[in-house]
This record gives C-alpha cells, sequence and structure tokens, in this order.
C-alpha cells in the first residue's frame, strides 16, 4: 500500500497547551481521508503543519516518501483551503484565479474558467469577489487550491457555510477529482454524517489525539444497531449475558450495556436477566447513527 501522508506522534504545543497531541496519521494515495474532530480539536493546526504553515512541536511528518527537510520540495504537490481563502475582494473570481495561476507558472488558455466551471461558478466567474456570498468564496477557494491540479488536496472545513446544494456540489466534484484524475484528498470537518458520504477512511481528532483512525468498512460496521439494557447491577447483568454466549458487548459510563450481535435474542436476554434476579428497567433495539458514534467517541465513553 503506498501512503502519500504518514505522520509519527506528530506535536504542536501553543505555551503550555498541546493543540496537536502525539498524531500518527496514515493516508494512502487515491483516497479520500476524512478528519473529523469537533472546533477546537486541532484539525486546522495539523493540516498547516503538513502544509508548512505552522512548524510542529515534535514528531515526523513523511510526505511523498520523503522525511525530514526533503519534504519541503514535495510541499509543491500538496493544494490547500486552509481557514479563509486568500482572496483579492476587488478581483473577479476568474481574475483571482488567474493570480493564482500565474504565482504558480501557469499561463495555460483558458484553464482559468476550466477550474472555475469545475467548482460550478462558470456564471459568477466575472463578478468581483467582495459580492460573492460565502459559499460561493468557498468555492473558488477550493478552485484555487486545485490550481496546477496538486497531488494532495488539503481542505479544511470545506463546506462550512455551503447550502445543502452547494454541499452536494462540493462533494461529487471531489468525488470526481478521485476517480477521475486519482487525487488524494484530506478533509475535515465537524460533521461525520457529511464526511461519510464521500471518505474511504476517517481520523477521529479530540482534544489534540487522534482518538481512532479507521475505514469506512469499520465504521459503518461500528455504527450498526445494538441492544441496550438498563438494569439495577450491571456486574450481575453481564456475567448471565456471557452465559448466553454473547461477549461482544459494552459497559457504558452510565452502566448501562450495550450488546452489537443477535439482536433477535432480545427476548431471551430479557428472561435471562429476570430469572437471574436482575431488575431490568429497560431493554431495547438502538440505532445507532453516526452523529451518536462520533459523539459518544469524542464525550469520552468507556469501552468494557
Ligand atoms: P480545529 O481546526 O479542530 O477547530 P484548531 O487547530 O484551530 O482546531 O485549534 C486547536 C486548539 O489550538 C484550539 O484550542 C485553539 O485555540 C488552539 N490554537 C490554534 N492556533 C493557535 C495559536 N496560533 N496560538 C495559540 N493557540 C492556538
Amino acid at each position: 500500500m503506498e501512503y502519500v501522508l504518514n505522520t509519527e506522534n506528530l506535536c504542536k504545543q501553543y505555551s503550555k497547551y498541546l493543540a496537536v497531541d502525539n498524531v500518527s496519521l496514515h493516508i494512502k494515495r487515491g483516497e479520500i481521508y476524512g478528519f473529523i474532530g469537533k472546533n477546537g480539536a486541532g484539525k486546522t493546526t495539523f493540516m498547516k503543519m503538513i502544509c508548512g504553515l505552522a512548524f510542529p512541536t515534535s514528531g515526523e511528518i513523511e510526505l511523498f516518501g520523503a522525511k525530514g527537510n526533503a519534504i519541503n520540495r514535495h510541499r509543491t504537490r500538496i493544494g490547500n483551503l486552509i481557514e479563509e481563502p486568500g482572496i483579492f475582494p476587488n478581483l473577479s473570481g476568474i481574475n483571482n484565479l488567474k493570480c493564482k495561476c500565474y504565482a504558480l507558472g501557469i499561463y495555460r488558455k483558458g484553464y482559468a474558467e476550466h477550474l472555475i466551471e469545475m467548482v460550478g461558478l462558470k456564471d459568477a466567474g466575472k463578478k468581483k469577489a467582495r459580492k460573492y456570498s460565502l459559499g460561493m468564496r468557498q468555492r473558488l477557494g477550493i478552485a484555487m487550491a486545485l490550481a496546477g491540479e496538486p497531488d494532495l488536496l488539503i481542505l479544511d472545513e470545506p463546506i462550512n457555510g455551503l447550502d445543502p446544494q452547494g454541499i452536494a456540489e462540493v462533494r461529487d466534484m471531489l468525488l470526481k477529482l478521485k476517480t477521475e484524475k486519482n487525487m488524494t484528498i484530506m478533509i475535515s470537518s465537524h460533521i461525520l454524517e457529511e464526511l461519510y458520504k464521500i471518505a474511504d477512511t476517517f481520523g477521529i481528532i479530540n482534544n489534540g489525539k487522534l482518538v481512532q483512525e479507521l475505514s469506512r468498512e469499520e465504521l459503518s460496521n461500528k455504527c450498526n444497531d445494538y441492544i441496550e439494557i438498563i438494569v439495577n447491577d450491571s456486574a450481575k447483568a453481564c456475567t448471565n449475558i456471557e452465559k448466553l454466549g454473547f461477549n461482544d458487548y459494552s459497559v457504558m459510563e452510565d452502566g448501562s450495556i450495550h450488546i452489537y450481535k443477535e439482536l433477535e435474542r432480545l427476548g431471551e436476554i430479557n428472561r435471562e436477566l429476570v430469572l437471574s434476579g436482575c431488575t431490568v428497567n429497560s431493554i431495547k433495539v438502538v440505532q445507532e447513527n453516526l452523529e451518536n458514534y462520533f459523539l459518544n467517541l469524542t464525550g469520552g465513553v468507556q469501552n468494557a
């Protein structure tokens, strides 16, 4: 498997505050990597370090196979949109793009027009950027990040401020870049459900730490429905649940028990618990959604 980006124990400390805390993250060539975390989790700081906009306090970055100072020349292969796009408000969208292209040494005729069309701003290309809505500015920022056809595209919260149609357009565009240009894309968001529609791998960051890195398949397995049991004595209930042959279960922080397989055996579990003398306050099948999963993970719930 070829990796475009690997980090090893990457850290960024601001005074006493560790904004990125020993993050070891892995992005494969040609994939869309969803970087998910609440506001303030450390996503932007991490991405800035990869792009050379912030200096790591410690740890290592391996970019396109290069390490140490050698990564600098590979940074030209990254296109990024981090925080506010650098837009000249008094220039049109097209002219903003032309400036970016000229700065990169690209003088190809019609190229800026091609980029603006890709992000759905064809009709607004001649309009001054200061008249753009937040969503339009965001799309222009993505078009600028695409100039030069980077091998790795790093987008920090690119769907912020977009309406549902704008979100769908950006999503389709990113999928097209992946399939048609084999571009590797790292995209951050605080909305897991949005990333789930496009990403192949997910990195979940909380308080600067990468709490989980998992494939789409692993994530969808974890987001399956489960049986939730609330009893007066969790330890006793667990003994009985194990007697029935269940070992894929978790005891949550609040003492409730989650069973992830053979949900159709709910009645049997209930009978066994009652017969063993447990008071069953509640037993039901819960449909786990992605957002719940993410909140549980970033809210510090323990798995048994
Ligand atoms: P996210 O992108 O996930 O919202 P950030 O990377 O922007 O998170 O921020 C992570 C933490 O680092 C936040 O608590 C933020 O206040 C802090 N931080 C970010 N940049 C700086 C800075 N230049 N100086 C001090 N603290 C910073």
